[in-house]
């Protein structure tokens, strides 16, 4: 099948779109990084019923079906695709992974097939049942990111819109670390903070939380993607120039504390125009800190039952495509100042939901 990106249906404005021969996507489209792991990864999607119910949920309130869970048979294919594709690291996400009645089914297949970075992208609620854990474990799961947004009671559960949530997450973390001691989890074990209007003056203080109160190593802010549940909220999403001074912060600490020497912390999300000139222009702090540097290349597998849109191929009921292209062409917006902009080939531009909300005043060609 064509793919759409090369389509004349295909809509972006940004000015890295192809115009000739297309590349390969998912192999060209990222700026060398030696401390990149150069694993292909794919992202699997399992359904998008969760047990919790974020603020900012780009899923918002998804349909009927939506919620239903692919069926075994389907993974089982899509895990044999993306093998056969020469993939070795895969993702499971959703919605929630752990509520797939099938997860520890196909985290086991996944290490039988070859895969050798098994992760599972959850809020970990599930995760606090040790028996449960043990068994995605000794599966073969080596990786495990979990969505936490707040570093106390109050706020976890108010953006979880979860009471009690805080406490399981704790639980689920310190019992992930304690098996991680013991050899697990040799992919690492990462707490994804999505950096939003309600959160975003506590980065310091979840900084120490995480890394000293929870002993966790690695630490993954992104910037709030305003759809689903936060589309057009400005209190939900807040201007950059307010939480850069943060980010600033928070790297600074990185550089300097010796409480936090030997942890990793990366952003992800933020158009580097936006960022002090001391970081933009110093390229070795932007490979050690900065997602889109970091990030493995990353493809995605979700239901698809429409026609989708941009670059996405549809093929057995599920939408496929390469989550760095999908971002740069269909997700994210090159303000006007991109086209005449150095940065243009490790920058992916701005949430189109950020520039909805608070203009394109703030991006400047550099
Ligand atoms: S002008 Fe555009 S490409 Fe350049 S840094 Fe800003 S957002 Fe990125």
């Amino acid at each position: 099948m064509a793919h759409a990106l090369f389509n004349k249906e295909a809509k972006t404005n940004s000015p890295l779109a192809p115009t000739a021969a297309p590349v390969e996507l998912g192999r060209q489209n990222q700026v060398f990084n030696a401390i990149r792991d150069t694993r292909r990864n794919v992202e699997i999607n399992i359904g998008k019923a969760c047990n919790n119910r974020c603020v900012f949920c780009i899923d918002g309130l998804p349909k009927r079906e939506d919620r239903s869970y692919m069926a075994w048979e389907e993974m089982e294919r899509e895990l044999r695709h993306w093998h056969e594709a020469g993939t070795r690291s895969v993702g499971f996400l959703g919605g929630e992974p752990t509520t797939y009645p099938h997860i520890v089914q196909a985290i086991g297949l996944a290490r039988d097939l070859g895969y050798t970075r098994i992760a599972l992208a959850t809020n970990a609620t599930k995760l606090r049942l040790q028996h449960f854990t043990d068994k995605c474990l000794e599966a073969g799961l080596t990786r495990v990111t979990i969505s936490m947004h707040g570093h106390t009671g109050p706020l976890e559960d108010k953006i979880t819109r979860v009471p009690g949530v805080f406490e399981k997450k704790c639980d689920a973390i310190r019992y992930l670390n304690q098996k991680k001691k013991e050899g697990f989890l040799a992919d690492g074990l990462s707490v994804n903070i999505v950096l939003n209007g309600w959160n975003y003056r506590h980065l310091l203080h979840m900084m120490k939380f995480f890394y000293l109160d929870l002993e966790l190593d690695d630490l993954r802010i992104n910037f709030v993607r305003p759809e689903g549940y936060a589309e057009g909220d400005p209190d939900i999403t807040p201007r950059y120039q307010a939480v850069v001074p943060l980010l600033r912060k928070a790297l600074y600490a990185m550089e300097t504390a010796k409480e936090f020497r030997g942890k990793t912390f990366t952003f992800g999300g933020f158009p580097l125009c936006v960022l002090p000139p001391v970081l933009r222009d110093n390229d070795a702090l932007l490979k050690k800190y900065m997602g889109e540097y970091r990030d493995l290349s990353t493809d995605c597998s979700v239901r698809q039952d429409g026609d989708g849109f941009g670059i996405e191929e549809i093929k057995d009921g599920r939408s496929r495509f390469n989550w760095q292209d999908r971002k740069r062409f269909d997700l994210k917006h090159a303000p006007d100042a991109c086209h005449t902009c150095t940065k243009v080939a490790l920058c992916e531009g701005v949430w189109k939901g950020y520039v909805d909300i608070h203009g394109q005043g703030e991006f400047q060609a550099i």
